[in-house]
């Protein structure tokens, strides 16, 4: 196993730096584990910050990820790397270098279209650290009656507006596509999920926005009107803006997302791996990067046994294929899926009856490379199964 002299630095404490740590440990790596973590805070499982931390479930501090005990957590950020010499550079000075070097330093919420004429007073909420919830709980404090404005109608878009309209708040749910998350889940059940947003909010799917100004709302200093191409205008007491994520890979010098191959190696860097959402590897299917927390995990755990076969101490793990998957719950409805769905993906659906449905992705060769489901229970996982 490998020797304690080894030393591998993570630039990231999140689901893949946490699995990346986690796992050279459980391998038997005896070596030195710094693992840098830039959040501000503990690092936490973002996935709670809409679910758990909004609706005042959990505290920040309740979302916490386990402590590491047996890595050296470093509470600082990276701003910069030397890949040749697998050295990275903190916001204090320090310089860390290391056999291996991994990044994992995930994404950040995607900023509006810059088209878009925005008032230097609006006030947007992101949602993307537990303070960033409770700054958004505490813009709203009385729910009933309110009006929220949510822009974007992916997974948070989805999850934040089901959330409001179920504690008694109107809803104005914007986005760009009329299929909402039509290239993760298929077309079908796109197209439950829109008529479940026409039935429960005002969804305005299909639409652009053009401007956002602050609205003129005793008591409500959050409140906006967010003005869309039909010439519409929307006031809401808070605006929520979920319009996807970006790798946050520029500290770096990589200009969007770090391409990796099937093992998470960044080519021409000998020693440098990139993980989770920050990452795009190479995959039969092109180069997909993936914005989920189970994936985020697996791609942590496979770079730290790549690290290990890379320092001669361990088995080739070979490629990763995509196999995990997120699942949603939007007003009650279950939305899940696993593997990946490529851009030309073939699609079948199957009525599961008792309003349950579950689509089949396939490559161009006709290889099942991904399933989702609509309140399909167990057959989700039992099609999961045939990737
Ligand atoms: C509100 C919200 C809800 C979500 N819900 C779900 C869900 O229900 N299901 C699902 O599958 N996925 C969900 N996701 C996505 C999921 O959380 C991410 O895919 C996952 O966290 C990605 O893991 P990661 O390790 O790549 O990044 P992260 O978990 O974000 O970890 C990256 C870490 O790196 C740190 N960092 C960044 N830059 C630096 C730097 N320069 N120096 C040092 N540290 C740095 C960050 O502070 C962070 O701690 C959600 C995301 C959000 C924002």
């Amino acid at each position: 196993m490998a020797s304690i002299e080894h030393d591998v630095v993570i630039v990231g404490s999140g689901a893949a730096g946490h699995s990346c740590a986690r796992t050279l440990r459980s391998e038997g790596f005896a070596g030195r584990i710094r693992i840098l973590n830039g959040e501000g805070g503990p690092a936490i499982n973002r996935t709670l910050v809409d679910t758990g931390v909004l609706p005042g479930l959990l505290t920040g501090a309740q979302i916490a990820l386990p402590p590491l005990p047996d890595a050296e957590v470093i509470d600082a950020r990276a701003v910069r790397i030397d890949g040749s010499t697998r050295t990275v550079v903190l916001d204090d000075g320090r310089e860390l270098r290391a056999d291996a070097l991994v990044l994992a330093s995930g994404s950040m919420p995607r900023p509006l279209d810059d088209a878009i004429e925005i008032d230097a007073g609006v006030r947007q909420h992101a949602l993307h650290s537990a303070e960033d919830a409770e700054r958004l709980r505490s813009a709203v404090p009385e729910l009933e009656g309110a009006s929220i404005v949510v822009l974007g109608a992916g997974f948070i878009g989805a999850e934040v507006a089901s959330h409001y309209v179920g504690v008694g708040a109107r809803v104005t749910l914007i986005g760009r596509s009329r299929l909402p998350l039509r290239e993760a889940v298929g077309a079908d059940i796109s197209v439950r999920l829109a008529a479940l947003h026409a039935e429960r909010v005002d969804a305005r799917l299909g639409a652009r926005v053009v401007a956002i100004r602050p609205a003129d709302a005793p008591g409500r200093d959050d409140a906006a009107i967010v003005q869309l191409d039909d010439g519409s205008e929307i006031a809401g007491d808070a605006l929520v803006v979920a319009v996807g994520s970006e790798p946050a890979a520029s500290w770096a010098g990589f200009d969007g997302a770090i391409a990796v191959d099937d093992r998470f190696r960044v080519p021409g860097m000998p020693g440098v791996y990139a993980a989770g959402s920050v990452s795009a590897p190479e995959l039969p299917q092109g180069r997909v990067r993936v914005d989920h927390w189970d994936a985020a995990t697996a791609q942590g755990a496979h770079a730290a046994r790549a690290v290990l076969h890379d320092l001669g101490v361990a088995d080739d793990p070979g490629a990763w294929a995509p196999t995990t998957g997120f699942s949603l719950m939007a007003y009650g409805a279950v939305i899940g899926a696993r593997g990946v769905r490529s851009p030309d993906a073939q699609e079948t659906s199957d009525d599961l009856g008792g309003g349950g449905l579950l689509t089949d992705f396939a490559d161009a060769s006709g290889r099942l490379t991904g399933v989702a489901g609509w309140n399909a229970g167990p057959h989700l996982m039992r099609a999961a199964a045939r990737l």
